[in-house]
Parts: C-alpha cells; sequence; structure tokens
C-alpha cells in the first residue's frame, strides 16, 4: 500500500531534534524556524516534557471520559491562572479544527441560529464545519458548501455589522491574527468593534487561537493586544508541542449540559501530561516574554530590498512578503543554509519559530537571509 499522496514533500527526513535544532538521517543539522507548523511550542524534547510523558506513559496511558482525570482538571486550573480567562470553563478535543467546530456548535446552541460570519483569507480547519468557514474554495465539497457562512472583509466593521442587523447570525469567528491567509493582524479598534458588535446583536464572539494563541505573538492570546474578551477561544498546534491536543475555553455565559459536547480521545492522559508539561515550561521559562522579545528583533532586522515588500506580525508569529514568488529563496534557505521555514500563499516566507528562540538563532536566519538576497 502506498500512502494517498496529498503532501508537497521536501526531501529530507528528520530524525533527531532539540531545541530549535533538528537532524536529517545523514546528519544534517537544521535551524527549526517553522516549529512544524506552529506546533512546538516549547522546543524539540524538551527534558521535562519527554519525562511527563514518559512517566505518565508508565501509570495510565488512556481511559475515557466517562471516569474522572485528575490532570484535565490541574490543566484546567493552571490555564485558567495565566490566561486572562480564570473564570471560563475549558473543554478538551484532539485538533485545532475539531475546536472550532466544537466553538461554532455552541455558538448556534446558545443562540438558537445558525448562520457564521467569518474573513476573507480565513484558515479555520478542514473538517467539515471548520472547513465551511475557511476562505479557500479549493478544500471545499459540495457537503461542506451546505453550511450557512458569510465571508466579510478583515477590518470591516461596517460589513459586519450589515450582516449582524439580520438577526440570524450565531457567532463571529476570527484568527487572533490571520496565518494560511498571509499573517494579516487585525486593527485592535476592529477587534473592539467587533465585542461591541456581537453583545449589540446577540452573536458568539469566537478567536480562533489555534495558531496565533499560546504565547506565539508575545501574549497569551493574539487578541488580547486589542484588550478585548472573546466568548469562546479554540486552541490546538502548540498547547501540547506535538502530541495531539485541542480545547476551547468556554464563558461562563454558556451552561454546560450532559452530552453537549463529547469525544473520544479528548484530554486523554498522555495529551494531558503533554499539555501540563507544556504550560509549565511555558510559565517558568517565561516563553511567551521570549516570544515578544526575540520575534521584535526578528522582525525590525529584516533586511530592507526591493524583494521585501512587507513584513508582518507579533511576536514569533511573522510574515516576510516579498515581491515575487518564495518558493526558491525557501527552497536556498533549507538546503543551502539548512534552515527550515513556512509560506502563506505564493509570496511569504512564514516563520512559526518555537516559543524559545534564541538572539543568536534569530541572528543566523537574519544573516543567512541577507546572503540569499
Ligand atoms: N485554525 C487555524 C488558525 C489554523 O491555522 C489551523 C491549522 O493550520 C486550524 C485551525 C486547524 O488545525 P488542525 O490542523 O489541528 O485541525
Amino acid at each position: 500500500m502506498e500512502l494517498f499522496d496529498v503532501y508537497s514533500l521536501f526531501n529530507v527526513t528528520p530524525v533527531k531534534a532539540c531545541g530549535c535544532t533538528v537532524w536529517d538521517d545523514k546528519g544534517t543539522e537544521y535551524l527549526d524556524l517553522y516549529g512544524g507548523h506552529a506546533v512546538i511550542s516549547v522546543g524539540h524534547s524538551h527534558p521535562k516534557y519527554t519525562a511527563a510523558i514518559k512517566a505518565q506513559l508508565d501509570k495510565i496511558g488512556f481511559y475515557s471520559n466517562s471516569v474522572i482525570n485528575p490532570l484535565q482538571t490541574e490543566l484546567a486550573h493552571k490555564l485558567g491562572k495565566v490566561c486572562g480567562y480564570d473564570d471560563y470553563s475549558l473543554f478538551l478535543d484532539n485538533s485545532g479544527a475539531e475546536s472550532n467546530e466544537n466553538a461554532l456548535k455552541l455558538a448556534s446552541f446558545h443562540t438558537g441560529k445558525d448562520r457564521v460570519i467569518a474573513f476573507h483569507k480565513s484558515f479555520h480547519g478542514r473538517t467539515s464545519g471548520a472547513v465551511a468557514v475557511t476562505d479557500n474554495p479549493a478544500i471545499i465539497s459540495p457537503f461542506n458548501a451546505n453550511h450557512r457562512v458569510t465571508f466579510c472583509n478583515l477590518n470591516d466593521a461596517g460589513s459586519v455589522e450589515a450582516e449582524l442587523k439580520k438577526g440570524d447570525v450565531a457567532g463571529v469567528i476570527i484568527e487572533g491574527i490571520q496565518g494560511c491567509g498571509g499573517i494579516n493582524v487585525p486593527d485592535d479598534s476592529f477587534m473592539q468593534n467587533l465585542r461591541v458588535l456581537c453583545d449589540r446583536y446577540g452573536a458568539v464572539l469566537i478567536a480562533d487561537e489555534v495558531q496565533s494563541g499560546y504565547g506565539r505573538t508575545g501574549r497569551f492570546f493574539a487578541h488580547q493586544w486589542s484588550g478585548i474578551k472573546a466568548d469562546i477561544i479554540t486552541m490546538g498546534k502548540g498547547i501540547a508541542n506535538g502530541f495531539p491536543c485541542g480545547g476551547i475555553l468556554i464563558s461562563p455565559e454558556f451552561k454546560a449540559s450532559k452530552g453537549l459536547l463529547g469525544t473520544t480521545f479528548g484530554g486523554n492522559y498522555l495529551a494531558m501530561a503533554a499539555a501540563n508539561a507544556v504550560l509549565d515550561i511555558i510559565t517558568e521559562e517565561k516563553l511567551v516574554e521570549n516570544a515578544g522579545k526575540v520575534g521584535e528583533y526578528l522582525k525590525g532586522a529584516v533586511p530592507q530590498s526591493d524583494k521585501i515588500k512587507e513584513v508582518r506580525g507579533r511576536g514569533l508569529m511573522i510574515g516576510i512578503e516579498f515581491n515575487e514568488p518564495v518558493a526558491e529563496i525557501r527552497s536556498r534557505l533549507l538546503f543551502e543554509k539548512h534552515i527550515f521555514t513556512g509560506v502563506a500563499g505564493k509570496n511569504m516566507v512564514r516563520l512559526l519559530a518555537p516559543l524559545i528562540l534564541k538572539q543568536s538563532e534569530a541572528e543566523t536566519f537574519i544573516n543567512s537571509l541577507k546572503q540569499l538576497l
């Protein structure tokens, strides 16, 4: 049997990793500024992280959500203390898309309405509901297209209000910073307007922090730059540093009832051991602050060049937009300079480095980029 061939692969086979460094099967060392697509938050193979998973595996790896799992409560309590949403509740699932599905479902249950507002260039995942609020016709099947979704332009509060006025909108879903759509940072004033409009028209404000969350932007959540609170915050990717794990934070306005949400694997012991270790490391090593500091340096140090149009982002969520396709420079960064980077669209190099990135590692990237330019 062969693999279903849906991924464009680089000819690199990583076999070992530590911190921001990855080694391939030939012993070549790479600097990882991609973090497996914003997943590696506390660095590869952090000793505290690997020890926590190994220790848990020796005790109990899995049981169902029909018994008490103290690791879930531990995570909820710890998260409440550091994320700015102590009075919210936590529901655990397995991925970013699943988190968004659950958020949309809750918004719809809560309001009794079924239409959702999302934004052009959004990406919220590939499950049925999540892909329906994703602005990419190429990945929407006829089945997904039956969802009732309206796309508005980012930063256009007028068009959002015109839709909300129609009275059938359950929720507005917005990324803290748009990731796959090209590191588009919503204006703080727009986020503040969204908060006011959702309250005025009885819609649920959902902040998708799957990519921008858990410290990546130099705040715990990216939407906190604008000083607002969302009703539901969705999470995934970096929250367990590569062990599949997702979750949503839910405002006290929402009342839980038995069976309203559910999952087989969500919140399992191994995922919780991983997620608790990640949160401890983020807090102890002050990684939110580090992401802010090193990210600001990196953004500011990108060289001026007539090839580069704009540098966008916050903290370690950075997009370097070129005036031309970046396939070649990205490939040269990987094969000549041994640096992993990401991409958004054709013209943007996207950096999603582990939050432990050191200034010296950022400098290595800047020097390599200068040489290639
Ligand atoms: N939301 C955002 C903002 C994302 O960037 C992604 C993935 O890239 C998702 C949701 C989907 O997450 P997952 O691939 O874990 O389902």
